[in-house]
C-alpha cells in the first residue's frame, strides 16, 4: 500500500529513520478524518528522550480544537458509525491489527524514539497491541443483551448501547498500549473517541492515526488532539458533549478530573498511580524472584504504574536476596533506547530524572541505605539523554517519602518482615492498590496472600505480566474501572431496559 497521508508525507517512513541531522518534523493532528493544525496555529516541541533532541513539533490545541474534535466524534456516532454492524466493526479492528502487525518494526522504532523505552521492550508491547485489536475484534459480537423470566403477558429485554463520545487521556510511559486499551473497547462497543495523548509522547499517536486512516475507519470515529494537559486535556474533560472520560495518569490529575466530571456527571474510569509491594518468603525460588523482581522495577526504566517499588523480604533470606538482586541491578546495561543491547533506556525528561534523583536523596536523608545506583550513568555517550542508574535502597521505613509516594523511576526500597501477617500489614500500608507480587513455594500461602493484598492485580511467583484477557485496574487511590478482559465492556456500553406489554386487554384501573 502506498502511504500518502498527512499532506503528502508518510509519517512512518519519515519518523522511523533516526538521523541526527534531520530537520524537526512538523506534524499535524487528526480530526474528523483530516490532518489539521491548531486553530490559532500554535505548536509545541517533542523531545527524543534518548538524545535530548527536538525531533517533531505538534499542534497545541485549545478549547476550539477540542470542540471541533468532539463535534466530529458526535457526528460520526450519530451518523455513519451507528449504521456499521458489530460484525463490520470487528473487521475494522482486524484491519487495524493487521496494519500494526505489518508496521511493527517501524512503529517500534518510532515509539522507542518517542518515549525512550528500549526497542526490545517496545516490540513486546506492539505484539500485545496487535493481540488487543484481534481479541476485541471478536468481542464486538459478544456484547449481548438479556431477556427476563417475566409473566406471559410481559416481555422485557436489555440492549447494550454505546456510551457515546469517549474522551481518552493517556500518559507517556506506554503511549500506544494505553491508546489500544481505550480504543479497542470503545470501537467494540460502537463508541467514537477523541484522544489527548501525553505532551511528551504525541508523535506515535499521530503515526497510529495514519494507520487508522489507511484502514478506512469513517471520519470522526477516531480523533487525536495534541496539546497540553491543563488546556487541551482539561477542555476535553469539561466538554458537555463528551459522555465518558477514560483516564490513565497520576492520582493527582485523576482527582481533578473526577471533580470536573462530577459537574455534569460524566462517566469516568481511572487507571492511576501505584506503589506495588513484592513479598518474598524464605521458601521462594530466589533465582526467579531476583530475576523477575528486577524486571518488575527496572523495565520501562521504572516508569510503570505496576513497578515493584516496595520489596519486603523475609528476614532469613534478606541478605542473600539483596546481594543477588543488587548484583543483577549493577549489571543492567543502561543505554540508548534503539540499541539492541540496551536493557534499560532513558527517563522521559530531564525534569523527571531530576525528580527521581531527589527522591533518592530524600530516602538517604531519612535514613535509608544506598545499595546501588542513585546517580546518572558515567558513560560519556549518555550525557545528552535523560539517563539514571538502577537504584536499590535498603532499610526503608513506611514513613519515608520515597516509600509513600510514587517515584515512577528505577528506584526500589527493601525492608524485612517476620511472618505472613507482618508481610501483609506492611504490604497494605499504602494509599495505593494497583498490583502486588508474592513469592513462595507454599501454594496455600500464595493464594492466602493473593487474597490478603489490597490491590486489583496480584501475581504469584511472577510479576508485571498482563494481557488482553485479564482485567486490569486498581483499588484505593489507584483508581476505579477495569481495562482488558470482557469486564471492560461494562465501561464502554450502557444498559437500556425495554418493557413490552404482550397483553391485549388493559385492566380497568380508573373506572369508566
Ligand atoms: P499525568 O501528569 O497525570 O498525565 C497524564 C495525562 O493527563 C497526560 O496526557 C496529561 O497531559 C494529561 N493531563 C495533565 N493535566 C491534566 C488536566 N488538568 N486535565 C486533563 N488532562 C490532564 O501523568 P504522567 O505524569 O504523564 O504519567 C505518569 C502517571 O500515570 C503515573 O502516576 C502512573 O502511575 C500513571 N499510570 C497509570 C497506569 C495505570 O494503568 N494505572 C498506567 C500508566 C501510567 P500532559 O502530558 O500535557 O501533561
Ligand atoms: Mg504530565
Amino acid at each position: 500500500m502506498t502511504i500518502q497521508n498527512h499532506a503528502g508525507v508518510d509519517l512512518v517512513t519519515r519518523l522511523a529513520s533516526p538521523d541526527p541531522t534531520a530537520a524537526v518534523v512538523p506534524l499535524r493532528m487528526y480530526v474528523d478524518g483530516v490532518w489539521t493544525e491548531a486553530e490559532d496555529g500554535s505548536t509545541f516541541d517533542s523531545y527524543e528522550p534518548g538524545t535530548g533532541r527536538v525531533w517533531a513539533s505538534l499542534p497545541r490545541s485549545g478549547a476550539i480544537d477540542v470542540d471541533r474534535a468532539v463535534a466530529a466524534a458526535r457526528r460520526a456516532l450519530d451518523g455513519e458509525w451507528s449504521k456499521v454492524s458489530a460484525a463490520d466493526r470487528g473487521r475494522f479492528l482486524l484491519r487495524i491489527a493487521a496494519r500494526v502487525d505489518h508496521e511493527r518494526d517501524r512503529l517500534a522504532v518510532i515509539e522507542s524514539r518517542d518515549n525512550g523505552k528500549p526497542i526490545r521492550e517496545v516490540r513486546a508491547e506492539i505484539d500485545g497491541i496487535v493481540r488487543y485489536f484481534e481479541y476485541f475484534a471478536g468481542v464486538c459480537q459478544t456484547v449481548l443483551g438479556e431477556t427476563h423470566p417475566q409473566a406471559a403477558s410481559v416481555f422485557s429485554y436489555t440492549r447494550r448501547e454505546p456510551v457515546g463520545v469517549v474522551g481518552a487521556i493517556v500518559p507517556w510511559n506506554s503511549p500506544l498500549l494505553m491508546l489500544a486499551w481505550k480504543l479497542c473497547p470503545a470501537l467494540a462497543g460502537g463508541n467514537t473517541l477523541v484522544l489527548k495523548p501525553a505532551e511528551e509522547t504525541s508523535v506515535s499517536a499521530l503515526v497510529f492515526a495514519q494507520l487508522i486512516e489507511e484502514v478506512g475507519l469513517p471520519a470522526g470515529v477516531f480523533n487525536v488532539v495534541t496539546g497540553i494537559g491543563e488546556s487541551a486535556g482539561a477542555a476535553l474533560v469539561a466538554h458537555p458533549d463528551v459522555d465518558k472520560i477514560a483516564f490513565t495518569g497520576s492520582t493527582a490529575v485523576g482527582r481533578q478530573i473526577a471533580a470536573t466530571a462530577a459537574e455534569d456527571l460524566k462517566l469516568v474510569t481511572f487507571e492511576l498511580g501505584g506503589k506495588s509491594p513484592t513479598l518474598i518468603f524464605d521458601d521462594a525460588d530466589l533465582d526467579a524472584a531476583v530475576h523477575r523482581t528486577a524486571y518488575g522495577i527496572f523495565s520501562a526504566a521504572g516508569q510503570s504504574c505496576q513497578a515493584a517499588s516496595r520489596i519486603f523480604v523475609q528476614e532469613r533470606v534478606h541478605d542473600e536476596f539483596l546481594e543477588r538482586f543488587s548484583a543483577l541491578a549493577r549489571r543492567i546495561r543502561v543505554g540508548h533506547p534503539l540499541a539492541e543491547t540496551t536493557q534499560m533506556g532513558s527517563q522521559i525528561s530531564a525534569q523527571h530524572r531530576d525528580k527521581i534523583a531527589a527522591y533518592v536523596e530524600s530516602g538517604l536523608d531519612e535514613g535509608a541505605t544506598l545499595v546501588c545506583g542513585g546517580t546518572r550513568p558515567t558513560d560519556p555517550r549518555l550525557t545528552e539523554g535523560y539517563y539514571f542508574t538502577p537504584t536499590i535502597l535498603d532499610d526503608v521505613r513506611p514513613e519515608m517519602r520515597m516509600i509513600r509516594e510514587e517515584i515512577f523511576g528505577p528506584v526500589t526500597g527493601v525492608a524485612t518482615f517476620t511472618d505472613e501477617a507482618d508481610a501483609l500489614r506492611q504490604a497494605n500500608n499504602t494509599e495505593y492498590g494497583l498490583a502486588g507480587s508474592v513469592w513462595t513455594r507454599d501454594i496455600a500461602r500464595g493464594h492466602r496472600v493473593a487474597a490478603g493484598i489490597q490491590a486489583g492485580l496480584i501475581w504469584v511467583n511472577t510479576t508485571r505480566t498482563i494481557n488482553h484477557l485479564v482485567p486490569f485496574g486498581g483499588y484505593k487511590q489507584s483508581g476505579y474501572g477495569r481495562e482488558g478482559g470482557l469486564q471492560v465492556m461494562e465501561h464502554y456500553t450502557r444498559v437500556k431496559s425495554v418493557w413490552v406489554d404482550l397483553q391485549q386487554e388493559l385492566p380497568n384501573w380508573y373506572g369508566d
